[in-house]
């Protein structure tokens, strides 16, 4: 197949059609960077309405790691529609999200015996970390901490750990209380206004020199909850000791560590999770987006110790259903045999080292960041005024739209590229030419 193939300039005139009831029937809550209609999507290409075929360096955000509809996954999920489709686990038993448990607990790091809670998505998972965290400590340690650039959900206990933009908060308090929000390490614009060589990682002793000692007791606290590579808030990695610190200073209080690998996880970074990159293994996984290649599903794995809710205390209609279960099982078996994390490195350097060529010839680009298959590119004025570049990204994305590139932003000025973890070389090789071509073009 040839890709991409642009037979109308996008919007053409079916997805205007759509666009405009669009725009009337739901609720513009959202922010688009740019007007796609999707009528079909197979592996890393996606084709909209009007027959315009589009490199995914996206993934549906970050969901479609297999590609899309990849075969082994509509399989599992019609051999389940021919069984049964719903029943609830809150009340009543079925095999496939406990064939899940054991396939979760065997690539989430960690080798200390687990237990799972299943919901429906990436902000539910959270929501219910957050509960088993205080939970466990029965009211005992009612503050969380959460990192300032983290994004963990839209509803209200996800919503009050987030602190990416303030729109997603703005007239929607009270929050939750008991949530204290600490600078997340970005070492390309530090919040501290350090360098890595001299810092001695400031801000994991920020927390115990200034909050623990000022402000709230160590003892009250239940958990730390943060992105190990914040997503929709800019692509950004910690540096290497951080999580190894963070992990030390809660191990003193016996506070919780609870990994948001919504995005991260599920082979996005080149390995299972992300936090095994810094050989850290926190107490509490939530996972959702790719885990179930587009179907609704979230899981909160924990060390089993400390997932111990009451019976009532908490719980879902359609957390665990059985046909996002399915899909989840086949999802974890195309990674292993696919040799997904395998192909995940291999391209990942090759698009690191692309990059950064790239910013090398370019001063617009001002930092390359991540992991694997998540790689960002933070787009400044220049490399003398690194001021956050919006303007630009908007006018690039969009051109990387018109000629056949999917890929949106993150942060203030990120360009966010997670394609699925099926990509080849040749389309990797497309794909970022068009960046670079619509970069180029737009400062001129
Ligand atoms: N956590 C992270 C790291 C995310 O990236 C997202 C979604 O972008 C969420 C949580 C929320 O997931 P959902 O949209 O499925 O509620």
């Amino acid at each position: 197949m040839k890709y991409p193939q642009i037979v109308v300039e996008p919007p053409g005139p079916k997805a205007k059609e759509i666009i405009e009831k669009d725009n009337r029937y739901i609720m513009q809550s959202f922010s688009r960077w740019f007007p796609l209609v999707v009528s079909k999507a197979y592996d890393f290409i996606v084709e909209d309405v009007d027959g315009n075929k589009f490199i995914d360096f996206n993934s549906g955000i970050a969901v479609m790691n297999v590609g899309h509809r990849h075969p082994r996954v509509i399989e599992a999920i019609k051999s389940q529609l021919e069984k049964f489709t719903h029943y609830s686990i809150t009340d009543f038993l079925y095999e496939e999200p406990v064939k899940l448990a054991s396939n979760l607990f065997r690539i989430t790091p960690g080798s200390f015996e687990k237990k799972v809670y299943y919901s429906n998505s990436g902000a539910e998972a959270n929501e219910a970390a957050l509960k088993i965290a205080r939970g466990h400590f029965q009211g005992k340690r009612p503050y969380i901490i959460a990192f300032t650039g983290c994004f963990h959900g839209r509803t209200y206990g996800a919503m009050s750990v987030t602190a990416s933009k303030p729109i997603q908060r703005k007239n929607f308090y009270p929050l939750v209380p008991g949530i204290i929000h600490v600078p997340f390490p970005y070492c390309y614009r530090c919040p501290y206004r350090q360098k890595l060589e001299s810092c001695n990682y400031w801000c994991v002793d920020f927390i115990e020199d200034w909050i623990f000692e000022k402000f709230i007791s160590p003892d009250e606290v239940a958990a730390f909850i943060f992105e190990p590579i914040i997503g929709e808030g800019g692509y950004i990695i910690p540096p290497k000791n951080f999580f190894p610190r963070l992990r030390k200073l809660a191990d003193k209080y016996g506070i919780l560590l609870i990994a948001d690998e919504v995005q991260s996880g599920m082979g996005r970074t080149g390995k299972w999770f992300a936090m095994e990159h810094w050989n850290t293994i926190p107490d509490i996984i939530t996972v959702a987006k790719a885990i179930a290649s587009g179907l609704p599903l979230g899981a909160t794995i924990g060390r089993a110790d400390i997932m111990d809710l009451p019976p009532g205390s908490h719980a879902s209609t359609f957390g665990g259903n059985p046909v996002s279960c399915a899909a989840a099982n086949a999802v974890i078996s195309i990674i292993e045999e696919e040799n997904l994390l395998e192909n995940t490195r291999r391209q990942g350097e090759y698009i690191f080292k692309r990059l950064n060529e790239m910013k090398e010839e370019i001063d617009v680009i001002g930092d390359i960041r991540g992991l694997g298959l998540m790689a960002g590119i933070e787009l400044v004025k220049s490399k003398d005024e690194p001021l956050p570049n919006r303007e630009l990204l908007k006018k690039v994305l969009i051109s990387a739209f018109k000629k056949g590139l999917l890929v949106i932003g993150a942060g203030k000025s990120v360009i966010r590229i997670s394609p699925p973890l099926t990509i080849t070389r040749d389309a990797i090789d497309i794909g970022l030419e068009i960046i670079q071509e619509s970069i180029l073009k737009n400062i001129k």
